[in-house]
C-alpha cells in the first residue's frame, strides 16, 4: 500500500502502537509515574529502587568485554559509579564527556565492578537548573521511540485535541465521575501535590472517568452495530410447521425445556423482518445441533436455503451425517462442502447450492469461499463459533446479504463477560442437559499408576464400551505434538493387544480423519487416541472413558470440553485425569477446578479468575480491541456503562458519535461482524 509508512519511520513506530489522531495520543495513558522532583545523593541509592541522581561525568569510554559497549564513571559529593550502555547512539556518547553536568534515573544494582546503573536515562544540565515540580509520566512505548519523544508529541496533542465532554454534567454528577478534560490532564500532567501512590492506583477517580469512558465506547459501539444490522431488513422466514413438526415426531427423544425455549425464541426471530443476531449458548451436551436443525428446516419451509459452518473436518463431517440421518428421511437434500473435497464434487455442491437445487449446506470454511454463492440464503449458523475469527464469521453472513444468523457456543461466559462481548447480540441459553445423561465422574491419577488405568480402559472395552486417551498437549511444535501422538498409539498397542486400537490427530488426511471417526462410530475401534481434534463437538454415546495424559498441561476450557465427549450415553462415565509431578501451582488449581466442578459456568468463572479476561477471550476471536483500562470484572461499572449507553443512543446520538470518535477513531470495523 502507498500510504504504508515505512517499518522505521516515527509514523510507523506511533502506528505500531495505535496513535495517529489527536485523540489516540490524548489517550494514550502513563504506565506508571517516575518521581524526578527530588535529588537523591548517589550515596543513598538503594539496590532496587529507581532515583533521580545529579552527578557529573568523571571519564567515558567504549570498552570491549567481551561485547562493545559504552562506560561512563559519574560523581556527586557523595559517591561515585559506573554507567553501563549496551546499546547507545553517537548522539548519546557525545553528551557523556568528562566534565559533563547530568540528571540521571534508573536503579543501581552491584556490577562486576561496583556499583553500576545499566540503561539509565539521562540528559545534561546546566548548573542550578530547575527541578520539574511534578511526577514525570511513563508511557508504554516501543523500540526506538523515546519517553521525552513520545512524551512531547501528547503534550502537542493535548494542547490541540477537542477534550469536550462527552457526558453531560448531571450524568457525571449522578456517577460522580470527574471532567473529561480534567481527568486526562492529571493523568498526563499530574500536579505537584499528587504521590505516585495515589496516581497509580487504579481506584483513583481520574482513572475511573478513563475506565467508564472506555466501557461505555465498548457497548455503545456493540450496541449501534447491532442496530446497524437490524435496520437492514431480511426476509421474514414464515413458518408452517410442516418440515420441523415432522423432524420432532421423528427425533428418539423429546427436546427438553430448555431447547424448547431457544427454538421458540429463534423461531420468533425468523419471523421478523430484520435479521435474527441470535447466540445460542449451552454446555457441551446440551443439545444445540437439533435445535440449529429445526432452525434449518424453518428456512426451508419458508423457500430459503439454510448453511451450517462449522471449525474443523471432524465436526462438520459429524454435522453432515447426523442431519442427513434426520433429514433425508424428511427429503431435504444436504449439501456436503470442505476444503478436501475433490475438485469435481466440490464444483459439483457449488453448483447446486449456486442454483438453490440444495437447500441445506454444511461445512468448513469451504463454506464461504468466493466462488461459493448461494441462490437464497435465509439462515447462516455458526457452529463453536469462538473457533472462528471475526472476518470469518462476517463472510458467512454476507453470503446472504439479509441472512438470519445464528451463532452456536459451548463456551459459557461469565455474566458480566457476555454483557461486555456479547452486548450486540441477543442470547439463548441451554442450561439444562438432556435426561438420561449420568454424570461423569472425574479421577485424578499420578503418572505413576498408569497401569490401573489401563487395567479400567481394558474391562470397559471388553464390557462393549469404547474409550478416548487423549495424547499430552504439545502446544510449541506441531511436529512433536504429532510424534508424540504417533508414540502413545504404539505404546497402547502394544500395551493393549487384544483391542482395536486407532488414531487421530490433525495432520491426517480428511478422508482418513472421517474412515477413523466412522470406525470409531461403529465401534469398529475401541480405543481412540487423539489429540485436541477431538475436542469440540465430538459425539459418540457409547464411549464411556476418557483418559487425558499429562493433564496438567491442558487448560481448563479445554479440560471440560474434552470432557464433554464422555457422560453421552446412559452409561455411567468418567474422567480419568493422568498428572505428572510435580504440580506447578496454576496445574494444580486447574485440576482442582475441573475435579470438583463439572459446571461449565462454574468452571468458565474460575478459568477468567485464574487467568484474566484478556486471555480469557482473544480481541482476534472477540473482534473487539482488548480494553487497556478497564477491567471486566468491575460488574457494576460494566452495568452503568451498559444503561448509559442504552440511554445515550435513544437521546443524544451526537454525543454518542462523538464518544465513539474520541475512542475508536476508524476502527470500529471489525466489531461490525
Ligand atoms: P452440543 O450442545 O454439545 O452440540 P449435541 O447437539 O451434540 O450437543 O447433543 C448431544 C447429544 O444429545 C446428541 O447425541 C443428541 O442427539 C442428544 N440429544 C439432544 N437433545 C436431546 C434430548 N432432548 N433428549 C435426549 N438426547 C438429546
Ligand atoms: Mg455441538
Amino acid at each position: 500500500m502507498a500510504d504504508q509508512p515505512a517499518a522505521n519511520t516515527l509514523a510507523a513506530r506511533l502506528a505500531r502502537l495505535g496513535l495517529r489522531t489527536d485523540a489516540d495520543f490524548v489517550l494514550h495513558l502513563p504506565l506508571r509515574y517516575e518521581d524526578e522532583t527530588r535529588i537523591t545523593p548517589l550515596a543513598d541509592a538503594r539496590p532496587g529502587i529507581a532515583a533521580q541522581f545529579e552527578v557529573a561525568v568523571v571519564a567515558s569510554e567504549i570498552a570491549y568485554r567481551p561485547r562493545r559497549q559504552l562506560l561512563a564513571r559519574v560523581r556527586d559529593g557523595s559517591a561515585a559509579l559506573s554507567l553501563r550502555f549496551l546499546n547507545f547512539y553517537p548522539s548519546q556518547q557525545k553528551v557523556l564527556q568528562p566534565g559533563a553536568r547530568l540528571r540521571i534515573f534508573g536503579e543501581v544494582h552491584e556490577g562486576y565492578l561496583g556499583p553500576e546503573i545499566i540503561h539509565p536515562r539521562f540528559h545534561a544540565v546546566g548548573a542550578g537548573e530547575p527541578l520539574p515540580e511534578c511526577l514525570t509520566p511513563v508511557y508504554p512505548t516501543t523500540a526506538g521511540l523515546g519517553q521525552a519523544t513520545l512524551r512531547r508529541l501528547i503534550e502537542r496533542a493535548l494542547a490541540r485535541a477537542d477534550l469536550a465532554d462527552t457526558l453531560a454534567p448531571e450524568l457525571r454528577r449522578r456517577l460522580d465521575l470527574p471532567e473529561f478534560a480534567a481527568a486526562i490532564r492529571l493523568l498526563h500532567t499530574p500536579p505537584p501535590e499528587m504521590t505516585q501512590a495515589a496516581l497509580e492506583a487504579r481506584e483513583h477517580p481520574a482513572w475511573r472517568r478513563v475506565q467508564f469512558d472506555e466501557l461505555l465506547a465498548q457497548q455503545l459501539s456493540l450496541r449501534r452495530a447491532y442496530s446497524a444490522r437490524r435496520a437492514r431488513g431480511a426476509p421474514p422466514l414464515a413458518a408452517t410447521a410442516t418440515l420441523t413438526g415432522a423432524l420432532l415426531a421423528a427425533l428418539p427423544f423429546r427436546l427438553t425445556r430448555a431447547q424448547q425455549r431457544a427454538w421458540h425464541e429463534i423461531a420468533a426471530d425468523l419471523g421478523q423482518p430484520h435479521p435474527m443476531q441470535r447466540l445460542l449458548q449451552g454446555d457441551v451436551g446440551s443439545g444445540k445441533t437439533v435445535v440449529a436443525a429445526l432452525a434449518m428446516l424453518h428456512a426451508v419451509e419458508a423457500g430459503y436455503q439454510a448453511a451450517l459452518m462449522a471449525p474443523t473436518e471432524i465436526l462438520a463431517e459429524q454435522h453432515y451425517r447426523k442431519l442427513a440421518t434426520w433429514l433425508q428421511p424428511l427429503g431435504i437434500e444436504v449439501a456436503w462442502l470442505t476444503g478436501s473435497l475433490r475438485k469435481r464434487d466440490k464444483e459439483a455442491a457449488i453448483a447446486r447450492v449456486g442454483a438453490g437445487d440444495t437447500p441445506i449446506a454444511i461445512g468448513t470454511h469451504a463454506l464461504i469461499e468466493d466462488k461459493v454463492e448461494f441462490a437464497r440464503l435465509g439462515l447462516a449458523i455458526v457452529d463453536e463459533q469462538h473457533r472462528f475469527g471475526v472476518r470469518q464469521r462476517l463472510a458467512l453472513k454476507e453470503k446472504g446479504t439479509f441472512a438470519h444468523q445464528l451463532a452456536m457456543s459451548a463456551t459459557p461466559i461469565p455474566r458480566t463477560l457476555a454483557m461486555s462481548y456479547y452486548a450486540d447480540l441477543d442470547v439463548s441459553v441451554l442450561d439444562e442437559l438432556p435426561p438420561g445423561r449420568s454424570p461423569v465422574t472425574t479421577k485424578l491419577v499420578a503418572e505413576g499408576r498408569r497401569g490401573e488405568v489401563l487395567a479400567r480402559v481394558h474391562q470397559a472395552c471388553r464390557g462393549g464400551r469404547q474409550a478416548y486417551w487423549v495424547c499430552p498437549l504439545i502446544e510449541e511444535s506441531e511436529t512433536l505434538q504429532l510424534k508424540t501422538a504417533e508414540e502413545t498409539y504404539a505404546r497402547l498397542a502394544a500395551e493393549l493387544p487384544d483391542l482395536r486400537i486407532g488414531l487421530v490427530h490433525g495432520r491426517l488426511k480428511a478422508a482418513d480423519k472421517a474412515a477413523v471417526m466412522a470406525a470409531f462410530v461403529a465401534n469398529e475401534i475401541q480405543v481412540l487416541v487423539a489429540t485436541t481434534v477431538i475436542e469440540v463437538g465430538v459425539d459418540v454415546p457409547n464411549a464411556s472413558l476418557m483418559v487425558i495424559e499429562h493433564a496438567e498441561r491442558f487448560g481448563l476450557a479445554q479440560l471440560h470440553q474434552l470432557r464433554g465427549r464422555v457422560g453421552r450415553g446412559a452409561a455411567q462415565s468418567a474422567c480419568i485425569l493422568l498428572y505428572a509431578q510435580p504440580l506447578g501451582e496454576l496445574a494444580r488449581a486447574r485440576l482442582k477446578v475441573i475435579y470438583e466442578s463439572t459446571d461449565g459456568f462454574a468452571i468458565a468463572r474460575e478459568d477468567l479468575r485464574l487467568r484474566g479476561p484478556g486471555e480469557f477471550i482473544g480481541s482476534r476471536q472477540s473482534g473487539l480491541p482488548l480494553l487497556r483500562y478497564a477491567d471486566l470484572e468491575d460488574a457494576a461499572l460494566v452495568e452503568q456503562a451498559r444503561t448509559v449507553a442504552e440511554d445515550m443512543l435513544q437521546a443524544a446520538p451526537e454525543r454518542a458519535a462523538a464518544h465513539l470518535q474520541r475512542w475508536l477513531g476508524g476502527r470500529e470495523e471489525l466489531l461490525k461482524a
